[in-house]
């Protein structure tokens, strides 16, 4: 057997196990009986041990290396040689005992983070994230030798998210961004209050609103003979492969904007991974660069399309046609001004456009002192409410709604938080790279043309996979790196038209 193929099997075959392990994942969150919970979770444990043993084979080390001194090797091949090498890398650095102890911690701290945020009680959490912690440092200790000298602990868990992003990169870029958002929220805040009240106190019946998102997904162009949308508790994509995509939604029947947005976001994620090249199918470069990069694909659709004017003109007739009782009174402006209301809160996930950046700042500043050790975990809330009061002048009242909101922290997730303002940021140039070239991206949004728009980022980003890095992709796509101009001018247009 040669060496091509001897590597395009195994590295086929670490897919296929990502792909049941997807399942797996998607059928836990959507289906599965919660009685399924305990054997389910050995289930997945044995399938990831083969996984690791497959990806850890000495085998697999040395077909690679001699792959890679192979000069004659195409560049598609060499990428795919080299992602499946990164992931080795990473499961040969990190040791099986760390592995062990970090889902045992994991598990603990989830458990005590739910009954931490149902009681208010922080200082039951903070022995557990201190854990958390303990073992991320050890973590990034193990593989912050392959990013260079210059890399920080912190670096070594963003790479794992945002491959190629460190955080000196990261921080200028979001301080510039902080210092001119903290004016525009105080600004907008001063400025009258949009009536939303058309929306409170109706129900919209959930049968027709999972209709009327179903339909979104036809239109905005996700294909469901090669993917289905289910509901969840928290939405979100799985592609289990290429041809079998799986999006999940969630209906509240007196908040219809949250189905809407929430399946707009995901069309997104899911288009995206529909849209790599057939030729890079079930290898390792179907698959996106960066979490950031995936994530620029779900906000642009839901923000810069989903809470434009353009798409509203189109779609606000349709909801009507399934909500003619509740909404047939309604005119575009108002429902404009409704889904894009900006009101500084407490909580992320129900943040807007323009707020939404401040609550990643919040943390992201947070999670680099707590890792470095500048902050003590005890110090959490305190600094916490202090810089939300700064930034967007609210304070909360519990820790439940304060630095203890979110699952990331507790689920060990340290350096994921920045991948979703990065994720803004490149929707944002992409937007703008897209009118430069193409153009008339208002006019085909307003037609229900949202082909147009999908196959300039078919051809840009989607096609392409994991075949350059993130940065890599975004600059050949916009002609920069990672750049807040583009999603500043977008913000200070838009809402300097709605709070003028
Ligand atoms: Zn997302």
């Amino acid at each position: 057997m040669d060496r091509w193929t001897d590597f395009d099997g195994r590295m086929r075959e670490i897919k296929d196990l990502d792909g049941i392990l997807g399942l797996l994942g998607w059928d836990e969150e959507t289906y599965a009986p919660r009685s399924g919970r305990a054997p389910r979770g050995r289930h997945t444990g044995t399938l990831e041990a083969i996984r690791h043993e497959r990806l850890s084979s000495p085998a697999l080390g040395d077909v690679i290396s001699t792959l890679l001194q192979d000069r004659s090797l195409p560049l598609e091949r060499r990428a795919m040689v080299e992602r499946v090498e990164r992931r080795r890398e990473r499961a040969l650095r990190v040791p099986a005992t760390l592995v062990k102890a970090m889902a045992e911690a994991r598990s603990l701290t989830l458990a005590a983070w739910q009954e931490a945020k149902g009681s208010n009680d922080f200082a039951h959490l903070a022995p557990k994230l201190d854990r958390v912690l303990e073992l991320s440092r050890e973590r990034a200790d193990c593989v912050r030798p392959l990013l260079g000298p210059a890399a920080t602990r912190y670096d070594a868990l963003l790479d794992d998210n945002e491959p190629g992003m460190t955080a000196a990169r990261l921080g200028p870029l979001l301080a510039k961004l902080r210092e001119f958002l903290v004016p525009l929220v105080a600004r907008i805040g001063a400025r009258p209050r949009p009536d939303t009240s058309f929306l409170r106190g109706k129900r919209f019946d959930p049968e027709r609103q999972w209709q009327f998102t179903m339909r979104l997904l036809r239109d905005l162009g996700f294909d469901l003979d090669r993917g289905r949308q289910d509901r969840s508790a928290h939405p979100f994509t799985q592609g289990i492969s290429e041809h079998d995509v799986r999006v999940t939604t969630r209906i509240f029947e007196d908040e219809p904007l949250s189905a809407i947005s929430s399946t707009i976001h995901e069309a997104g994620h899911g288009m995206y991974e529909q849209g790599f090249l057939p030729a890079f199918h079930g290898t390792s470069i179907a698959d996106a660069p960066s979490a950031g990069i995936h994530e620029s694909q779900s906000r642009l659709w839901e923000n810069q399309v989903g809470r434009s004017r353009a798409f509203w003109k189109r779609t606000l007739p349709l909801l009507k046609e399934f909500f003619p009782a509740e909404l047939g009174q309604i005119d575009l402006e108002a429902f404009y001004r409704a889904v894009n209301f900006v009101e500084p809160g407490l909580i992320r996930v129900d943040a807007d456009e323009v707020t939404y950046n401040l609550h990643i700042l919040v943390r992201f500043e947070l999670e680099v002192a707590l890792l470095s050790g500048d902050l003590a975990v005890s110090d959490l809330p305190g600094a916490w409410n202090s810089k939300m009061k700064t930034y967007l002048g609210v304070s909360p009242k519990t820790d439940s709604e304060g630095c203890m909101q979110d699952i990331h922290w507790p689920w060990g997730a340290i350096g994921y938080f920045p991948t979703y303002t990065i994720g803004n940021l490149y929707s944002a140039q992409l937007m703008s790279a897209f009118e430069r070239e193409v153009g008339g991206a208002e006019a085909s949004i307003e037609r229900g043309e949202y082909g147009v728009l999908l196959s300039w980022l078919r051809d840009k980003v989607h096609h392409r996979g994991w075949l350059d890095t993130a940065e890599e992709t975004i600059r050949r796509a916009t002609g920069s790196g990672l750049d807040p101009a583009p999603f500043m001018a977008y913000l200070e247009k838009k809402f300097g038209d709605l709070y003028p």
